[in-house]
Formats: structure tokens, C-alpha cells, sequence
């Protein structure tokens, strides 16, 4: 339960900062109705993440991604809206105290709450591009693909596939490049929603406090980088990031 000590904890943290970044993961976006992965009713505890969404897999069959993409992701990638804590990082930006969101999640949310400057270690999943010519196409073009082909194909005839990394591909170099960078600026990395067991994004929150930052922790479960925070903070991140920096949560 959200108490008044937790929100005056993190306005202080927040406060005695002048360059935060913010960590963020799937947590940031379940209350935007985005299930996470792991944790309590994560959809990798229904699915094998080995056969949904692994390069290997996905070269030897597309079938079972693009099934998993359309029953499980697609409707809920396309009705989710930002939720409060994407909208405090946008206001936290805008008052010039924030540099930069590094986020795990593929569902561009922060870019529509009208983050500015997000990296994404793990591409998008509202883009896709062909496997053979490169050519991208965006979500409602695979959408009306679905409707006609299993596995949706560019007009070259290759297979086409998510603008995100799969199990068993490296990370954007100049995203990480750049998350790496602005962890070593900052002077407070704020960690939301990130069970922090997938590397090597969950390094990031690490170059920062190991550079001289504070680490503070917004998730509802403990995760294992709990022990090396100056604040951690077991709640719903929607309520109280919203009510630390005082926005208006969308309802
Ligand atoms: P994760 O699923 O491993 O962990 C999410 C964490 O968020 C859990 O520890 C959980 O306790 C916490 N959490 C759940 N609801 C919360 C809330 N309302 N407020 C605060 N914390 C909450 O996710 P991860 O650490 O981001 O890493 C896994 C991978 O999952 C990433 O690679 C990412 O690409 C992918 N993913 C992305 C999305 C998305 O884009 N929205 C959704 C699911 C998974």
C-alpha cells in the first residue's frame, strides 16, 4: 500500500538530484495493463520464452512468435496508454532534472507520454521490418497482415519480424552505448518496474551507482540489486511517481 512516507522519500531523492536517468522495465507498464514477464501472472510463466520468442526458433519457425504476437501482445500493445509514471519521467525531463529514460520495454510508451530522449535496449515491438530488404512497416500494416497470413511477408516475399532483440541476440550498440554513458552522468538512477535478473541491462543500474550515484529502487517485488540501493521502494509505481513529482495520472 502507498503510504505518505514512501512519496516523501522519493521527492527527496529526487530533490537532491540534478541529472537523474531513469531505469525502467515491464513493471513501469503494468498498470497500463501490459502484463510483465516474470513476476506474478507474467506471460513467460504461460509461455516458453525459448520457443515464443527466441531467435533460434524464430529462424526455424516464425509461426509460433507471430501466433504468440497476435493472441497474447498485439490488442494489448495497441490499447495500452501511458500511466502516471511515464508521465512524472516526461515532467521530470521537462523541468530539466531529468537526462535520459533507459528502458528494457519494447512497447514505446515513454515515447508517446512524450519522453524525448529514450534509449531501448530491446527495440520495439510496434515496429517490425522485413528479414530480407530491411523495409519497415508499422503496427496497423502487420495487423491487417495477420488478418490475411500467419506469418506476415514483405512485398519482397521475406518474413517479416519485430524490431525487437530476441533471446540469443546481442543489444543495440549505441543504445547500450548510450545507456552506459548516461549511467556513469548521472547523479541519481531511478530503477522502476525492473525485476533486474536480464543482462546485460541489468549492469546499468550497477555502472551508475559504482560512478557515484544514488540507486533508487521503485518494484513491487525485491529484486537482487536491493542490497547495493540507498532507497527502495516495494510499490506500484503508477500512484506514487505521479504523486512524488505531482502530475496528473491518466485514469
Ligand atoms: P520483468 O517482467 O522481468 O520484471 C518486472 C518487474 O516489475 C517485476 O519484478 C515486478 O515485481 C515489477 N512490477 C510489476 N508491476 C509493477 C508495478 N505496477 N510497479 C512497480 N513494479 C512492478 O521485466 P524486466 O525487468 O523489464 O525484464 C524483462 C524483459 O521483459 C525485458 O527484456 C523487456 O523487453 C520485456 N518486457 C517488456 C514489456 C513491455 O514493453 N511493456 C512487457 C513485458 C516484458
Amino acid at each position: 500500500m502507498l503510504t505518505e512516507q514512501d512519496i516523501l522519500a522519493l521527492r527527496r531523492v529526487i530533490d537532491a538530484s540534478r541529472r537523474i536517468m531513469a531505469f525502467t522495465g515491464a513493471g513501469v507498464s503494468e498498470e497500463s495493463g501490459i502484463p510483465t514477464y516474470r513476476g506474478h501472472g507474467g506471460t513467460w510463466t504461460k509461455y516458453d520464452p525459448e520457443k515464443y520468442a527466441s531467435i533460434d526458433y524464430f529462424r526455424r519457425d516464425p509461426s509460433y512468435f507471430w501466433r504468440f504476437f497476435r493472441e497474447v501482445r498485439m490488442d494489448i500493445m495497441s490499447k495500452a496508454q501511458p500511466n502516471g509514471a511515464h508521465l512524472a519521467l516526461v515532467e521530470l525531463e521537462r523541468r530539466g532534472r531529468l537526462s535520459a529514460v533507459v528502458t528494457q520495454n519494447i512497447d514505446g510508451l515513454h515515447q508517446r507520454a512524450g519522453s524525448q530522449q529514450v534509449y531501448e535496449l530491446h527495440g520495439n515491438t510496434t515496429r517490425f521490418y522485413c528479414t530480407r530488404c530491411r523495409e519497415y512497416y508499422d503496427l496497423d500494416t502487420i495487423r491487417a497482415a495477420l488478418q490475411k497470413e500467419d506469418v506476415p511477408h514483405c512485398g519482397c516475399s521475406g518474413v517479416l519480424r519485430p524490431d525487437v532483440v530476441l533471446f540469443g541476440e546481442f543489444l543495440p550498440e549505441f543504445a547500450m552505448e548510450r545507456a552506459i554513458a548516461e549511467a556513469q552522468a548521472c547523479d541519481l538512477c531511478l530503477v522502476i518496474g525492473s525485476s533486474l535478473v536480464v543482462y546485460p541491462a541489468a549492469n546499468i543500474p550497477l555502472y551508475a551507482k559504482q560512478a557515484g550515484a544514488q540507486l533508487a529502487i521503485i518494484n513491487i517485488d525485491p529484486t537482487p540489486l536491493d542490497d547495493y540501493a540507498d532507497l527502495v521502494l516495494n510499490t506500484p509505481a503508477a500512484e506514487l511517481l505521479a504523486k512524488a513529482v505531482e502530475v496528473q495520472e491518466n485514469k
